[in-house]
């Protein structure tokens, strides 16, 4: 079997839809976490969602999704509806599709009257309907919760239908629904596996630039980027079987790309810019002080939440308009230099061995926009980097993206 990661791409891959029941979900009113999980634990396996369908509690719109859903695709998991009331209807849509009736099944119902007899309760008479399952189902018996789970077979396709509920969702789908998706559609021992680089000071289109040959959907191993927050994430994906086949695919590609990109990519996995830079002062014995201004302490806040923060001498957070106080001018100007200089005085001041300046102010720019005028530097002991910036847009995200800039000119200063 051909493994195909996005599942963009027709193959021999099996695909799935994931249809998720229940109104609330149509007004909003609830997040439909199902689809997520589901569509991961598919994505682990192999396996490719092609669609991604909610319904409400109606009869006729769930018989249409799981109708459609057996035509195009060839496994079909669905969520929600195996409550006891009258608008959980799951199993009634299953039985009108694959053209059978429901089926008592006095095991279930054993089952579920002793759940109730466990808890000390009596069960209500609206719980028999828990113990119907379309005829020749397959039944899954739900020891966390009322409502049994069933796989029926409609034109040789499983539609195996599960509790709405998230917990009793994962208990099934853990215990007895991936063991037998994977027997049933014999997916021995594939896994995926990845490994994530981090960038900072390249945008998206940038890194993209870079590495676009790399990144062709469906490959394996599989190149794809997540941008967030000034940092971009490249994703290599491989399945393979077990850790080493998929080392073997991964890593050159790793190679390749920490190649490309040199010092732009600041650490791997579940690394974080400000631990990354932590862990540079550290082995150089190195203690920080920070001068910030828009970016309201921010640097110092992702800093200073490591564990074993070295910026030892805090921060300092003067109101933008006394910028040019210190940087000892009479009116601010940005310059490289002169913020070279105030990262100096902070240190000296500080009684540290590095200090960081990230200052900045807005400007009116063009057809009145406000523009935000940066400049970060760092300055120690045979340290010195400066990077100056203009951007403009929402004052949160040049806060945010003012931080990260500012982090990397230190990261960059160190190595
Ligand atoms: P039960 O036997 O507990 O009634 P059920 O199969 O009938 O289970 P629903 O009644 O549809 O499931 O949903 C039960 C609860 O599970 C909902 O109130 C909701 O909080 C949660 N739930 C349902 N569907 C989803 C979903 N797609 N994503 C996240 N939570 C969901
Ligand atoms: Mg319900």
């Amino acid at each position: 079997m051909s493994h195909n990661l996005s599942g963009l791409h027709p193959g021999n891959d099996p695909t799935c839809e994931i249809i998720t029941i229940g109104s609330e979900l149509l007004l909003g009113q609830i997040q439909d976490t199902n689809t997520v999980y589901l569509a991961h634990e598919m994505a682990c396996l192999g396996i490719a969602v092609h669609f991604r369908t909610s319904v409400g509690d109606r009869l006729n719109e769930m018989e249409q999704a799981i109708r459609s859903a057996v035509d195009r695709c060839d496994l079909v998991l669905t969520t929600g509806g195996l409550g006891p009331t009258l608008d959980d209807l799951t199993r009634e849509a299953v039985s009108a599709v694959a053209g059978v009736g429901l089926e008592y099944r006095q095991d279930l119902m054993d089952e579920i009257e002793a759940m109730f007899r466990r808890y000390g309760y009596v069960m209500p008479e609206n719980n028999r309907r828990q113990a119907y399952v379309p005829a020749g189902s397959a039944a899954i018996s739900n020891p966390v919760g009322t409502a049994p789970a069933f796989i029926t077979e409609i034109a040789q396709r499983p539609v195996i239908c599960l509790p709405g509920v998230p917990r009793e969702l994962r208990y099934l789908m853990t215990h007895e629904v991936l063991p037998w998706v994977r027997k049933r559609f014999n997916i021995v021992d594939h896994r995926v596996s990845y490994q994530v680089l981090k960038v900072v000071g390249l945008g998206e289109s940038g890194v993209d630039r870079l590495i676009q040959d790399l990144i062709k959907p469906g490959d394996n191993p599989e190149v794809g980027l997540l941008a967030s927050e000034g940092e971009i994430k490249i994703r290599i994906a491989a399945v393979a079987e077990g850790d080493q086949g998929a080392a073997a695919l991964i890593d050159p590609v790793a190679a390749e790309i920490r190649s490309r990109l040199g010092t732009k990519i600041f650490g791997e996995g579940d690394d974080t810019l400000e631990g990354v830079i932590n862990a540079l002062l550290h082995q150089r014995g190195l203690t920080l002080a920070l001068l910030e201004t828009f970016t309201g302490g921010l640097a110092a806040e992702r800093l200073f939440a490591v564990p074993g923060s070295r910026l030892l001498q805090g921060s300092i957070i003067p109101d933008t308009r006394r910028v040019a106080e210190f940087l000892g001018q009479e009116e601010a100007v940005l310059e490289p230099e002169s913020v070279l200089t105030s990262a100096h005085r902070v240190r000296e001041k500080a009684g540290v061995d590095v200090g960081l300046a990230i200052l900045g102010f807005v400007q009116v720019g063009q057809e009145n926009q406000p523009v935000l005028k940066a400049c970060a530097a760092a300055a120690g002991e045979g340290i010195s980097k400066a990077f100056s910036w203009e951007m403009g847009g929402d004052p949160f995200i040049l806060r945010a993206r003012g931080a990260v800039i500012g982090l990397n000119t230190l990261r960059l200063a160190l190595l």
